[in-house]
């Protein structure tokens, strides 16, 4: 097996009695770029602190490219890593103009001008290096802030809530720019949000943190249509969760009896999307409209199957379904089940 680029194996950190990362894995390729999504207080910024060298491992083993940086007996200082980390707040010197900013990020016996140009191109920030960090508008000081942590060319790039600080209307269009950036320069990087549609805009891949602990890595179709359990099911999106009887590839439910993909048997819970409940007239399994959330591009429908299950149904056209109303239901998807937990 090779050795992955960044390799945390089994990480513990707790602050009293609050395990923040309970013994967590995660393996990245060089360049690979992914989007850690997790609610919040689940533990992504301890563990960036952690492989950026900030904090100390109570248990396990961090490395980068074959280099041990972390372990409960030995831990590299953060500046001898090579691991850049953005800060939500961009951290810019405000007296210091952009150029001079960006400087700090170049390591010693690099021709300084030369490396402040690239990085300053690279981020499309070309004309502005004599302006002051207060003359820069968010989206522009964000890529400050990466210029001056790309200078030191890092082996591995961590950016703790890059677009939180802004604007709705800033934030696709610097996501993008910042995903193209580190994409043009090679980067290893992790970027860290709680926000499940921005991990999944993302062109890479997503990991979603619960409870301390990285559940599942993967590209975010393969995450939305396969989660690995009912937690990470239950965090990424709308989901109903159905109880019924398996055996084998077939389970019984208030949807009737349906095809279900999985490994548990007898009592479990079908995941089954909002959208891939369809209303169909010819369906004989029917539901009646409770309530109808208008989201402008879609609808959800609460209807109560005849068990008295309550499911969230998405369409995308027929605004006028109204509470009280009968319809036909049918699944247009073979849903995954997960073993009930007594
Ligand atoms: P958010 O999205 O809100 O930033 P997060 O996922 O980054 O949250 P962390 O900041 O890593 O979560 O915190 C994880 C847990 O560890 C939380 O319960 C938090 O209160 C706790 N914690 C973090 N840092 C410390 C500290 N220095 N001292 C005590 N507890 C801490």
């Amino acid at each position: 097996m090779t050795e992955a680029f960044l390799d945390v194996a089994g990480v513990r950190k707790s602050f009293g009695s609050v395990a923040a990362v309970d013994g967590t894995d995660l393996q990245l390729d060089p360049g690979a770029i992914l989007a850690l999504v997790g609610p919040s207080g689940c533990g992504k910024t301890t563990l960036l602190r952690l492989v950026a060298g900030f904090e100390r491992v109570d248990e396990g083993s961090i490395s980068l490219g074959g280099r041990l940086l972390s372990s409960p007996r030995s831990s590299l200082p953060p500046e001898k890593r090579r691991v850049g980390l953005v800060f939500q707040d961009y951290a810019l010197f405000p007296h210091l103009n952009v150029q001079a900013n960006v400087a700090f990020g170049v390591p010693r016996g690099v021709d300084k001008k030369r490396r402040i140009g690239e990085m300053l191109d690279l981020v499309g920030l070309g004309g502005l290096g004599k302006r002051m960090p207060h003359e820069l508008s968010g989206g522009q000081q964000q890529r400050v802030a990466l210029a001056r942590t790309l200078a030191a060319e890092p082996d591995l790039v961590l950016l703790d809530e890059p677009f939180s600080n802004l604007d709705p209307s800033l934030r696709a269009r610097v996501r993008s720019d910042v995903w193209r950036i580190l994409r043009e320069c090679n980067a290893t990087a992790i970027v860290v949000t709680h926000d499940q549609d921005e991990a999944f805009s993302l062109p890479g891949l997503v990991g979603v943190m619960l409870d301390g602990r990285i559940l599942q890595v993967g590209a975010a179709p393969e995450l939305y249509l396969h989660p690995a359990d009912r937690r990470v099911a239950a965090f990424l999106g709308d989901a109903n969760f159905i109880r019924a009887d398996k055996q084998g590839s077939a389970a019984e439910c208030a949807l009737g009896t349906i095809p279900v993909r999985g490994e548990a048997e007898g009592a479990v819970e079908v995941m089954v999307r909002p959208e891939d409940l369809v209303v169909d007239p010819a369906s004989p399994m029917q539901g009646e409209v409770i309530a109808n959330e208008y989201y402008g591009h879609d609808q959800v429908l609460l209807m109560r199957l005849g068990n008295g299950d309550m499911v969230r149904v998405r369409v995308m056209h027929g605004a006028g379904y109204a509470p009280g109303e009968s319809l036909g239901l049918r699944l247009a998807s073979e849903p995954l089940a997960y073993p009930v937990k007594v």
